[in-house]
């Protein structure tokens, strides 16, 4: 017999991790099934920003940055391992946007979201301020404000984590084949390497991101109303351009933004772009993209930037909802919902959204299904810590793991508390470092992350669960994948 849940949900990006961690929290029983790695799709290859968005409010989407800003401030209260606050610098250049409307943008961008804990926006002098160094000459004037940084990947893995301790079962490496309504249930086949596997559930969450299309099409429901833009966004990543550590927000003259962003200690990441695709799958950089962003930075830093530079590239598909906008740069980010329960049991698809705004497109989930699923406990993912973040002021935190282990690389114990939060206890405590992989990563952290995250390859350690990959000589990758494959 085929095992009966409350809920399924298809794909573990962070919207789905999202859904079965709140889910999971009150008191449904889930199962969550991803194809592939945690966060491996769209998930991981985002700019990394809990932001409000100030470009959004050219477009004048004031609910999606007012619930955005105000999920910022909450993210760093729940978070604060894996999101943190990062100031922007925005040079000003007369013949783009005119001075009055930055400053209009940046004020009600410092208002929108209510008083929180970053320092609002203000103007600067480029001249003075260290930002202005490694830009162009005549860049004289330019505004500074707040947003944060976040590890996307390890957002959705401790979302993860969370929904297995509310009792949730994660299966990744997992597709979802089909499911067929029989009354007030689901019927869904599931297949993974060990074959097919029949599940039934009462409710079914469709969080396939940009392959909700596809997922769709196997799903008995009526023909959804839904249109999909699937929008690729690329970055490079190339060696440090500059020493301090804040971002630059840089206007390009076809209107959009590009970001440049200190990343991972001795990188620059810069990104991203607009591109309209037909498919979501296996999305990667094209040579345009490249030259793009190597002109946008180079439009503003002394050094220029060239495709010689570009040591490591990423590109992610967005599944915007299709607001009918002319152009990619303009579609919406924020979410939609469609819930489709002709006859029975109900299955949401869910469009668009933000790593940002992720806990509350699964509040308003989980709203949306309440009628059918009544059992379920109130809301509760705006206080509890996610996995890890019950650390305190993080920096503390990180200087008395420091003390406490002096016997191990300071630095190993800063990135390694980023990346766990307190969970590091846990981890230090399961075994000794062993073998150093090179790159700052070890034995007994890959270990970890294949008993406790769901690891399975040596690119969902080197690329998403860490960033040690763009440390790493190509040698000492390749001997990680070695071991890995030992198993
Ligand atoms: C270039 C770019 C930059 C961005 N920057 C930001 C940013 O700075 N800040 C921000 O807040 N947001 C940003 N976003 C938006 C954000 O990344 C996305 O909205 C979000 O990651 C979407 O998450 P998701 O869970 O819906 O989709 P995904 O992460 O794509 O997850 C869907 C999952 O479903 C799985 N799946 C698909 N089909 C099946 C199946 N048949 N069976 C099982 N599993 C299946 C996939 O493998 C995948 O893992 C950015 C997006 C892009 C593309």
């Amino acid at each position: 017999v085929a095992a009966l849940y409350d809920l399924l949900v298809i794909g573990g990006g962070i919207n789905g991790t999202g859904i079965a961690r709140d889910a999971a929290g009150r008191g449904l029983s889930v199962l969550l099934a991803e194809q592939d790695d945690l966060g491996g799709a769209t998930s991981s290859a985002s700019t990394k920003l809990i932001h409000g968005g100030l470009r959004y409010l050219e477009t004048f989407q004031f609910r999606l940055v007012r619930e955005a800003l105000k999920e910022r401030t909450l993210l760093l209260r729940v978070a604060p391992h894996l999101v943190s606050p990062l100031r922007f610098v925005l040079p000003h250049e007369p013949h783009l946007r005119p001075a009055w409307l930055l400053r209009l943008g940046l004020f009600l961008y410092d208002r929108l979201g209510g008083r929180g804990p970053l320092p609002p926006s203000r103007p600067i002098d480029l001249a003075q301020d260290a930002a202005g160094a490694p830009l162009r000459p005549g860049l004289a004037r330019g505004f500074a404000y707040a947003d944060c940084w976040v590890d996307d990947a390890r957002l959705v893995v401790m979302n993860a984590i969370s929904a297995r301790e509310k009792g949730a079962t994660i299966l990744t490496r997992c597709r979802f084949e089909s499911a067929v309504r029989d009354g007030a249930l689901w019927r869904a086949v599931l297949q993974d390497a060990n074959g097919e596997r029949r599940v039934d559930a009462r409710a079914l969450v469709l969080a396939a991101g940009p392959s909700i299309r596809r997922v769709q099409g196997h799903v008995s429901i009526a023909r959804p109303a839904g249109r999909v833009r699937l929008v690729k966004g690329s970055h490079i990543v190339v060696a440090r351009l500059f020493a301090h550590d804040s971002a630059y927000i840089f206007q390009n003259r076809d209107g959009r933004v590009v970001f440049a962003i200190p990343y991972e200690r001795d990188f620059t990441l810069i990104g991203t772009t607009d591109e309209p695709v037909a498919d979501e799958r296996a999305p990667a950089i094209s040579t345009t993209e490249t030259d793009y962003l190597c002109a946008a930075a180079s439009a503003y830093f002394r050094q220029p930037v060239s495709a010689a530079d570009v040591v490591w590239t990423y590109a992610g598909v967005r599944p915007l909802w299709d607001d009918g906008s002319k152009d990619a740069k303009s579609v919406t980010r924020d979410y939609v919902l469609e819930l489709d329960a002709e006859g029975g049991a109900p299955c949401l698809s869910i469009y668009g959204g933000k790593i940002t705004t992720y806990r509350r497109l699964a509040l308003a989930a989980l709203d949306r299904l309440k009628r059918f699923l009544p059992q379920m406990g109130a809301e509760w993912t705006q206080d509890e810590p996610l996995p890890g973040g019950d650390a305190g002021p993080f920096d503390d935190f990180v200087k008395r793991m420091q003390q406490r282990h002096d016997g191990l690389d300071p630095g190993w114990i800063a990135a390694a508390a980023r990346r766990h939060g307190t969970r590091l206890h846990r981890l230090l405590e399961a075994g000794p470092p062993g073998r150093d992989f090179g790159g700052g990563l070890f034995e007994g952290e890959a270990r970890w992350m294949r008993r406790e995250e769901w690891a399975r390859t040596a690119e969902d350690i080197l690329w998403r669960r860490t960033k040690s990959g763009l440390h790493m000589t190509a040698a000492q990758r390749e001997a990680f994948a070695a071991w890995m494959a030992e198993g």
